[in-house]
């Protein structure tokens, strides 16, 4: 267990500088913060430092700037936005990395704001640098990280800074996605079901091969499911093969046995389009020419069947095509089914950014139990891989 926020006594906090890591990393256009998302998630950890008179330094990245500064990934939008959410002044660091700064955050009052600009404008930041991590260390008294989606990632302002700046500790967003990932995997309430899909095996390999011993079943969708099929041996058109995983497919299928469930069925078509011709069908009757764009009606049933009778369900990965309808509708019935099996008392968590988007835009995200705001982090960690921006923190 990591040492959190709530562990530090109020005189550790009262009047004291927080450095925290944050992941501010939103959408942006035109200026303005698309989607506030985000920002709205680590408003808890914000606001319980303010209520206890800490002074509340933020660093966060923002996409990938190639080369240092470039006003393209400017943090300023997101200064508007969170002043907006939080209806108080943020003081905007243009370089935190400068005494300039360190000298600004001891100027804030008690419950005061700052914001630093993008920690990768510093080619420092991805390297790990201690000298960079040094820099920001001064920005604090002592360190928070509630950027559980950058937690994957070993940077100076994740990995580095939280072995210099002491006490450092977890804040409440991170210890709320480690809590749902952790006990989703180590304490399951069974059945334990996975529902994976997306475009590719070679990224999710590791994942299945982590989650088998674990589950009590695997639904496999997308056009993963492709590649197991023509490792069947069927006829799969000009569906997405991964020709160089026909073997690793044969391999987990055997390891696998019957805790991996392949669809069915498909919802075919020639063409990727809204409106073109659609057909539905058996997995062994796909035509030349013709894709596999979506797990087929009959799958979806089956699929929604396991996921309202499981006691735990962790979804990566949408079943089709989403973005383009009507290849979204086997995604949408996992959303659907994820949420009457929570009603039911089931814990569902959801990890990869897709999956996450489609329940999002179903407007089913408050029925899902947790919905990591994580991608590659969440798949990490359910691949049981270590994340460096956690381990970094101190123990309990
Ligand atoms: P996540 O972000 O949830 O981890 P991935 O990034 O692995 O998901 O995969 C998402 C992508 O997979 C989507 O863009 C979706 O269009 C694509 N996809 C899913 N099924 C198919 C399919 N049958 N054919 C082609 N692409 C697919
Ligand atoms: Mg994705």
């Amino acid at each position: 267990m990591k040492r959190t926020l709530e562990s530090l006594d109020p005189a550790a906090i009262e009047g004291k500088r927080a450095l925290v890591r944050v992941d501010f990393n939103c959408p942006i256009k035109d200026g303005v913060v698309t989607d506030a998302t985000r920002i709205r998630a680590a408003l808890p950890t914000i606001k319980y430092l303010r209520d206890r008179g800490a002074r509340v330094v933020l660093l966060s990245h923002l996409g990938r700037p190639k080369s240092g500064p470039d006003p393209r990934y400017s943090m300023q939008p997101v200064v508007r936005e969170l002043e907006r959410l939080l209806g108080a002044p943020v003081v905007f660091l243009p370089d935190p990395a400068s005494e300039a700064a360190a000298t600004a955050t001891r100027r804030l009052p008690r419950g005061g704001v700052a914001l630093g600009e993008n920690t990768r404008f510093y080619p420092g930041e991805e390297r790990n640098d201690p000298a960079l991590a040094e820099r920001f260390a001064a920005l604090g008294d002592f360190y928070v990280n509630d950027a559980f989606g950058s937690a994957h990632r070993a940077h100076a302002s994740t990995e580095a800074v939280a072995r210099i700046l002491k006490p450092a500790v977890s804040g409440f967003l991170m210890q709320q996605e480690l809590r749902y990932l952790g006990e989703a995997l180590h304490h399951p309430a069974r059945p334990f079901v996975a529902v994976l899909g997306g475009a590719k095996i070679s990224g999710k390999i590791d994942l299945i091969e982590a989650l088998l011993p674990r589950v009590d079943a695997i639904l496999l969708g997308g056009a993963m499911a492709c590649t197991f099929f023509r490792a069947m041996g069927l006829e799969t058109g000009t569906s997405l093969v991964e020709e160089d995983r026909l073997d690793m497919a044969r391999q987990l299928m055997a390891k696998a046995g019957d805790k991996l469930v392949l669809p069915g069925g498909a919802v075919i078509a020639q063409r990727l389009e809204p409106g073109a011709e659609t057909r539905a069908v058996r997995r062994d009757a796909i035509p030349p020419g013709w894709a596999m764009y979506d797990i087929d009606p009959a799958t979806e049933h089956a699929f929604a069947e396991r996921i309202r009778g499981a006691g735990t369900v962790v979804w990566n990965g949408p079943m089709g095509v989403f973005e383009t309808p009507p290849f979204d509708h086997g995604t949408l019935a996992v959303a659907h089914a994820m949420a009457a099996a929570t009603a039911g008392g089931a814990t569902t968590v959801i990890g990869g950014g897709d999956s996450a988007a489609a329940v999002a835009q179903a407007g089913l995200t408050d029925r899902i139990s947790h919905v990591s705001t994580g991608g590659g982090a969440s798949l990490e960690f359910l691949e049981g891989k270590p994340l460096p921006g956690v381990a970094a923190l101190d123990e309990a």
